[in-house]
């Protein structure tokens, strides 16, 4: 049992658990981070990182790191089986990084985790939060270390831990929203034949929905299908040499009413959880560990609800808007993209906001950068 409380408890340590950890250190405040895990994911999971990101990390040194071991990618093409219907040119938007970062998690983690090493600081492995009493301004929290129990009190408790999260239920914040039936897949594949360059993202638009590659760099990447099955649908002209992780999953859209209760705060999939429609889960909650570590320092806590919501709510109905229209059936989606998105990207005030919403700027940018 330890007696004397600690200023920041950080649950889990994903990509946002980790950023907070960063952030707050970069501060000069104290904390403590747990997870329940042993390592970082071995999964691709998130793979898009975007410009706000990059922002966000550079001043712990980290998004220089990122750039090096990812792949830049600078162009989307969207066609069908037959004929290039859309490019769309990252590279024009008027951004000091003007591509979308992809970088499979796991080495996003990894990248993050020494981060923290170089400046002396750890992640506390196989250590499961279990349960959370709230006391005169803090929260007892017991926790679990190779099945040693052990209770730590914290006035600020950070539930960074996951869709799933312990501090979310055991303090009843509310979750509603909805989750849709339908099944889709990825596969993380090593391609032999393939006619694009691996800057280049491709959109398939085939008779069973939407196929996208997004390539880890050459000669690999990761396929995502709004259907299962996907190693049985690829697009036309790719072949695949071998598979490494494959993944069948459900979309869910759900957030918190309020992202705080007392000196309890959530951030990442903890809040909000959404469709994979323009790679923004792990970013917008990088975004928020980064502005809760920046509220923590100035003493405005109570700001962090009405500065995250609002962005959570956007990005939640933008991806909603993006995945019900490239999952709606008939070739009204080919006749859109092929004769209407052209046109609109001719036109640089809506070309530069579709490429500002690419590389995530769309939202309000960060108080302190
Ligand atoms: C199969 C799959 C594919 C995905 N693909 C994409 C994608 O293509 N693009 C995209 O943007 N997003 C994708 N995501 C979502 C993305 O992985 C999440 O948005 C991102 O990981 C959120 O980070 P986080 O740190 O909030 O949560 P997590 O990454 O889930 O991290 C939470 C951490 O908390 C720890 N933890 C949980 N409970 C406890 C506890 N009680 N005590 C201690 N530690 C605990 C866990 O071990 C974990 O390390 C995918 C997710 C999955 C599962």
């Amino acid at each position: 049992m330890s007696d004397k409380p600690i200023a920041n408890l950080i649950i889990g340590a994903g990509p946002v658990g980790l950023t907070a950890a960063l952030e707050l250190n970069r501060r000069g405040l104290p904390f403590k981070i747990i997870d329940n895990d042993g390592e970082p994911t071995p999964e691709s999971r998130a793979l898009a990182i975007n410009a706000r990101t990059l922002e966000i990390l550079e001043s712990s040194g980290v998004s220089e790191k990122l750039i090096e071991a990812g792949n830049k990618v600078e162009k989307i093409t969207v066609r069908n089986q037959q004929q290039t219907l859309l490019n769309v040119d990252i590279t024009q938007s008027p951004h000091k990084y003007n591509f979308l970062l992809v970088l499979p998690q796991s080495q996003t983690e990894t990248i993050l985790i020494e981060a923290l090493k170089e400046q002396s600081q750890n992640v506390e492995w196989y250590t499961s939060l279990k349960s959370i009493t709230p006391m005169d301004n803090l929260f007892k929290c017991n926790l679990e270390t190779n099945d040693e129990l052990k209770t730590i009190s914290a006035k600020n408790l950070i539930g960074a831990d996951g869709a799933h999260s312990t501090v979310r239920k055991t303090l009843d914040f509310s979750f509603d929203g909805e989750s849709i039936p339908d099944i889709w897949s990825l596969a993380d594949v090593e391609i032999s034949e393939w006619p694009y360059p691996f800057n280049n993202a491709v959109v398939t638009l085939t008779e069973v929905g939407p196929i996208a590659f997004f390539p880890f760099g050459e000669g690999k990447g990761r396929l995502v299908s709004s259907k299962p099955d996907i190693l049985n649908n690829l697009p036309s002209g790719m072949k695949v040499s071998k598979s490494t992780w494959q993944s069948e999953f459900k979309i869910s859209y759900r957030q918190v009413a309020s992202y705080q209760k007392g000196n309890a705060f959530l951030a990442g999939d903890a809040a909000h959880i959404h469709s994979p429609a323009g790679g923004r889960g792990m970013n917008m909650g990088i975004e928020d560990a980064a502005t809760l570590a920046y509220l923590i320092e100035k003493n405005q806590t109570e700001r962090y609800t009405d500065l995250r919501h609002p962005v959570g709510e956007k990005i939640l109905n933008f991806t909603r808007q993006q995945t019900e229209r490239i999952t709606s059936p008939g070739m009204g989606l080919s006749i859109a993209i092929k004769y209407l998105a052209p046109l609109a990207f001719s036109i640089p005030p809506i070309r530069n906001k579709a490429l500002k919403t690419l590389i995530g700027l769309d939202t309000p940018k960060p108080e302190w950068l």
